[in-house]
């Protein structure tokens, strides 16, 4: 039967009611993101920053848990997720220089390569940081920890935000390995051999503009060691910051294809952190995946960080990675709370708007949809396999 009030609406009501049904089935038919990269933990674990980003949004500095859990300032919390695109992020664990009172601060941004951190320090701080997350996908049940496929799966369909556990650097695992299971154990499933500083398994890049990421020495022995720790147990390698040596070092020790999750192309922003031809071609012969990073300093051609940047440079180093590696081999690796990006992305709601410019460009539904997520989704279900 119809309701006498519903069959009196107008048609402007009507009009509303559809556009508002469009809006919703919108949500449900979004392509969903696997985001290969953020720097969320860090900016909800450390104080300093924790007191930066929230400063934008109120007076009151949230605890861990709020800073994550409720809306909070820098690019990435759980509300914000819900409202957008990301299905799947790789929740970076980090180690900033200052919490290791013995080294000295310096400017990554003017090329200088920081120390080495302490394993001990790194290991503290990484498992405070898995245990935030840990405890954060205890408290809500629209988050969870993503150990193998069927996780990854559940979230792409909706169920959840996903996070997939990762360290970016390798200095919190003991150069003899012994605590590589425990890490495993609390979750993590992919592992950086470096950010941009020295460690016991390798050298990371310094942050140059019009450089060659050609920086240094490869793996160490132990390096050697953790790749195929790695591969053993169904951890993801990946080479983001490394320096040019350690990538070839890690292709030929990996069984599995190489990966690394947020970078530019060299090519078109020829900054340290970023690939070369070379890299993205191996990556294209191997079938492994290139992310691309939002963060403007290793996007625009000049190296500026400025954050009007256009995000059509974004796309010119997605149509890069195209040509070279293939469309099959390249996805998103955002930095969220890690880099400075685009105004026009602005958050994690922002990312509809690199794919909307994807489209502009007259990449497919189908190809939109493999740099999106399901490249990604190939890496991992070869890994965990
Ligand atoms: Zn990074």
């Amino acid at each position: 039967m119809v309701d006498t009030e519903d069959s009196a609406a107008t048609n402007a009501e009507v009009a509303e009611t559809v556009e508002a049904a469009e809006a919703a089935a919108d949500v449900v038919d979004a392509v969903p993101v696997i985001d290969g990269h953020n720097d969320t933990l860090l900016r909800c674990t450390d104080d300093e920053r924790r007191a930066e980003k929230s400063a934008a949004v109120s007076e009151e500095v949230p605890g861990v848990d709020e800073a994550f859990l409720e809306r909070d300032g820098g690019h990435l919390d759980l509300p914000r997720a819900l409202e957008s695109p990301l299905a799947v992020g790789i929740f970076a664990s980090f180690v900033p220089s200052s919490a290791d009172p013995n080294t000295e601060p310096v400017d990554v941004h003017d090329g200088e390569l920081p120390a080495a951190i302490d394993p001990e320090v790194a290991e503290r701080v990484v498992l405070d940081q898995l245990s935030a997350l840990n405890r954060w996908a205890r408290a809500s049940d629209a988050f969870r920890i993503v150990e193998d496929i069927d996780d990854l799966d559940d979230c792409l369909d909706g169920e959840s935000l996903g996070a997939i556990a990762h360290v970016e650097g390798a200095a919190a695992i003991a150069p003899d390995l012994s605590n590589l299971d425990l890490l495993y154990a609390a979750g993590l499933r992919s592992v950086g051999i470096t950010w941009s500083r020295p460690n016991q398994f390798g050298n990371g890049v310094p942050f140059v503009h019009d450089a060659s990421p050609d920086t240094g020495d490869g793996l160490t022995d132990a390096g050697h060691d953790l790749v195929r720790a790695c591969d053993e147990r169904g951890i993801l390698v990946d080479c983001a910051h490394l320096n040019e040596a350690g990538f070839w070092d890690v292709v030929e020790a990996s069984a599995n294809p190489p990966v690394v999750s947020h970078t530019g192309a060299h090519a078109v922003c020829p900054a340290t952190r970023n690939l070369t031809d070379e890299q993205l071609a191996a990556i294209g012969d191997e079938n492994g995946l290139v992310g691309l990073t939002f963060g403007t300093g290793f996007l625009h051609p000049e190296g500026d960080s400025d954050d009007d940047m256009p995000v059509e440079i974004m796309v010119d180093h997605i149509d890069h990675f195209v040509e070279q590696a293939g469309i099959d081999c390249v996805g998103l690796g955002s930095d969220f709370d890690g880099a400075g990006i685009p105004e026009a992305i602005g958050d994690v709601r922002g990312l509809n708007v690199l794919l909307d410019a994807l489209r502009d460009r007259g990449y497919s539904e189908e190809e939109i949809e493999a740099i999106a997520y399901r490249n990604w989704r190939r890496v991992f279900a070869n890994v965990w396999s």
